[in-house]
């Protein structure tokens, strides 16, 4: 089947017309690709940086992990979901048995597998996934919405895990990409008082306005109001980072009031010295990380806000591209894209081939 894989550890992948099939194996559903959208996961994998040599690919495999399809085929002695459910999949496979599994919290899996890193991915006419990662989606939503359900749920599991009611809340956004952008939806949906975004691209900051944020940008601000504003009287009560960048993350320790929180939701490399009498004693602040979804009531909360209309997926996407046209994808979301669909069901515009076009090794959000 046609595919775009990643053969060799190095910049590049390669858009192939061959990819071999698997038999199913009890437990698992093959799944036709209807639409697969393009992350900074799958970026840094494609520029083989720092970050996705951490994930420690299992080469050569089929890239891609945000995806909604048809059930087409069910394996021996599996469990629903049946054929023909359309289903969105949750990137973490969790094996189902350990103790983090069996406790509920399957993103905290001891034995957990990534799509698209550790077993052949989405960026495929069609995907093998384990029936237990499907989430069957609900029958208003279009499938090329459910397949921004895996990335938006990251911005859900933030706001799930952040320990702080978003009715009355000030909130402070740290980047203004999809992540953020659902954000800012979901603390106004629920409640927020007031959702402040710092950004610095003013794409961004007009996608982050129309979504109900005030949005400002901190790096080119020479009269300091913009930094006035991030200090509100007291700081906010809940800050999120969503850049991936690790001076973001510092400064939004001195902007959450004394007892605040923030919330670490973007993939930062490195490490950051912290005043730690000052942040955890004297102003008690918390700080918490966020990693992937809560499986399933991430998925099933992000849902109903969407059925519900106060969060706009569908806005989120600015290109559809066919599945050869990933570095073409990876090029536009370093300009002002938002997220980039791959949809198997287009003509593609090049032949099967290897490309090195890797760019740079992007932060982002986790998969
Ligand atoms: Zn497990
Ligand atoms: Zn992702």
């Amino acid at each position: 089947m046609r595919a775009v894989i990643k053969a060799v550890a190095g910049p590049g992948c390669s858009f192939v017309h061959d990819r071999p099939e698997p038999d199913l194996l009890p437990g698992q559903v093959r799944l036709a690709v209807a639409a697969t959208s393009v992350c900074g996961t799958d970026a840094s994998i494609h520029a083989h940086g720092p970050a996705a040599r951490a994930l420690g690919l299992r080469l050569p495999i089929t890239m891609g992990h945000e995806v909604a399809g048809t059930v087409i085929e069910v394996g021996p002695h599996t469990a629903g979901p049946a054929l023909g459910t359309r289903v969105g999949v949750e990137t973490h496979l969790a094996c189902g048995r350990c103790w983090a599994c069996r406790e509920g919290s399957g993103h905290n899996c001891a034995d957990l597998a990534l799509l698209g890193v550790d077993v052949d991915g989405a960026f495929a006419e069609r995907v093998v996934v384990p029936a237990a990662s499907c989430f069957e989606v609900p029958e208003e939503m279009s499938l090329e919405t459910a397949a921004l359900l895996e990335p938006a749920g990251s911005a859900m599991h933030a706001v799930q895990r952040c320990g702080v009611p978003m009715g009355g809340a000030s909130v402070l956004v740290s980047g203004a990409g999809p992540v953020g952008l659902v954000l800012v939806e979901i603390a106004l949906a629920l409640g927020a008082r007031s959702v402040v975004v710092v950004e610095p691209n003013a794409a961004r900051r007009r996608l982050a306005t129309a979504r109900g944020a005030l949005a400002l940008d901190l790096d080119s601000d020479p009269v300091g109001e913009a930094d006035r504003r991030t200090r509100e009287r007291r700081g906010f009560d809940v800050a999120f980072e969503c850049s991936g960048v690790l001076p973001a993350l510092e400064a939004l320790l001195d902007r959450v009031r004394n007892e605040g929180t923030v919330m670490v939701v973007g993939l930062a490399g490195g490490d950051l010295p912290v005043p730690v009498t000052r942040t955890f004693i004297t102003r008690g602040l918390t700080v918490r990380g966020s990693w992937g979804r809560a499986i399933w009531s991430t998925w099933e909360q992000l849902s109903a806000l969407v059925g519900a209309g106060h969060v706009d997926l569908d806005g989120l996407v600015t290109h559809r591209l066919p599945l050869s046209d990933l570095p073409a994808a990876l090029a536009l979301m370093r300009g002002d894209a938002g997220k980039v669909l791959l949809l198997p069901s287009l003509a593609d515009s090049q032949e099967p081939g290897r490309t090195a076009d890797a760019g740079a090794d992007l932060q982002g959000v986790p998969a």
